[in-house]
């Protein structure tokens, strides 16, 4: 890019952020960093393939419609879609907020309840609460001390009127992974559409929605390694949304707005290298994470939040006791790149929905912290982490 700049006259030092140079990155449930090669696939895409692939009158738009066309196919083929259902978006929260509004804007004369969870992304809880001030009724299942919804309790909650229940794949915070196959066969013979936010397990295992019986699939790049501000919903063939955003008709009049080309490329780009190396990658994670839990083990004090077995390779999160929340962490980022929660929630200071869902109290939750291990999480790097926990622990204890 710089070399580009400077065809054009332009000599501006690049804008970068400070360089965090004494900082371990543990923090991989926020985001995670663009994959070189996702960058390297996008650049052509920014300065001579710019064309908008709606253009269909002159030949740049065309060829920017047909990579349009193979980068739609690369995702579709990844999680063994149809590239029809796929509608491009800006994220995880734009596919939520169209799944969830657009589903029931769909089914109004068909119901007006829906069901959710207490340990959802906020970008799935707030929608589902703007709809119950619109009047629909909305019920808010619990989950076990485990962080894992129990399929009888949800089967006890659908109702005659039930038109969508939207439960997430992998929890951002914990990291668990719920049911979905004892989900969509509650839902599936009552016609209840399932809407699944997968955006911490897409990229990191291979899953195909269509034969679980999901409806709706939300995802986003920037959690496996691709762009930040693009993603997709997928809509199972036959399910019908209103549209959320009305404009130039484009993903089939679902999301309409110019398509972002060069961050669809690297979508599709970065989700073919994530699968590729996903066993590979949740195998030697798994075995960090394990050192590292073990490592906390010693310290003594320390709880696990969320089930042991059902969760993702790359995630801990865990309650430290006799130590308060807000010393804690600001101890450990002066080293530690880690959150308390959601990056959301540690912005607001409040203590994490998903740990009170699980029955920890206020100082429990303020007292944990998660860690998300990412491609170049070293067992040097665990251990430095270990090593810097130890010192701050024993002198705030
Ligand atoms: C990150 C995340 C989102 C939001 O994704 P955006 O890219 O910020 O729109 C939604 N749900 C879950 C589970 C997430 O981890």
């Amino acid at each position: 890019m710089p070399s580009k700049c400077r065809q054009h006259g332009i000599n501006r030092a690049p804008v970068g952020p400070p360089v965090a140079a004494a900082s371990i990155y543990l923090d991989h449930q926020a985001t995670t960093p663009c994959d070189p090669a996702v960058v390297a696939a996008m650049a052509p895409w920014w300065s001579e393939g710019f064309a908008n692939p709606s253009s269909r009158s002159h030949r740049p738009g065309l060829e920017a419609a047909a990579q349009l066309g193979r980068s739609r196919q690369q995702l579709a083929a990844a999680l063994a879609v149809p590239p029809e259902s796929l509608v491009l978006t800006s994220g995880a929260t734009e596919a939520n907020n169209l799944a969830i509004k657009g589903l029931c804007e769909a089914r109004l004369s068909r119901g007006r309840h829906l069901i959710t969870v207490a340990t959802e992304h906020r970008a799935v809880l707030d929608p589902c609460r703007y709809l119950e001030r619109l009047g629909f009724g909305l019920t808010v299942l619990p989950v076990g001390t485990d962080g894992l919804l129990d399929p009888a309790q949800l089967e006890a909650a659908v109702r005659p009127d039930t038109v969508l229940v939207s439960v997430m794949a992998a929890n951002n915070e914990i990291g668990v992974l719920q049911p979905l196959e004892a989900i969509t066969a509650i839902c599936r013979p009552r016609g209840i559409a399932v809407h699944v936010d997968a955006a911490q397990l897409v990229g990191h295992q291979r899953f195909e929605p269509l034969k679980l019986g999901i409806d709706l699939l939300s995802f986003s790049g920037h959690k496996f390694y691709g762009p930040k501000g693009v993603g997709a919903l997928v809509v199972a063939p036959g399910v019908e949304l209103m549209p959320q955003l009305h404009g130039g008709g484009q993903e089939g009049g679902l999301r309409s707005g110019s398509t972002p080309l060069p961050l669809v490329v690297g979508l599709a780009e970065a989700l073919s290298r994530a699968l590729a190396d996903a066993p590979e990658r949740a195998q030697r994670l798994g075995q960090l994470r394990q050192r590292l839990w073990a490592g906390l083990q010693v310290l003594g004090g320390v709880e696990l939040n969320g089930s042991a077995e059902q969760r993702l390779a790359h995630n801990l999160n865990v309650s430290f006791e006799g130590v308060d929340g807000a010393r804690l962490h600001s101890a450990l980022r002066r080293r530690l790149a880690v959150s308390g929660g959601s990056a959301c929630s540690s912005a607001s200071g409040e203590p994490s929905h998903v740990l009170l869902a699980l029955g920890r109290s206020r100082e429990q939750a303020a007292a944990s912290v998660r860690f998300g291990l990412g491609r170049f999480t070293t067992a040097e790097q665990i251990d430095q982490a270990l090593a810097w926990i130890s010192t701050q622990l024993q002198q705030l204890r």
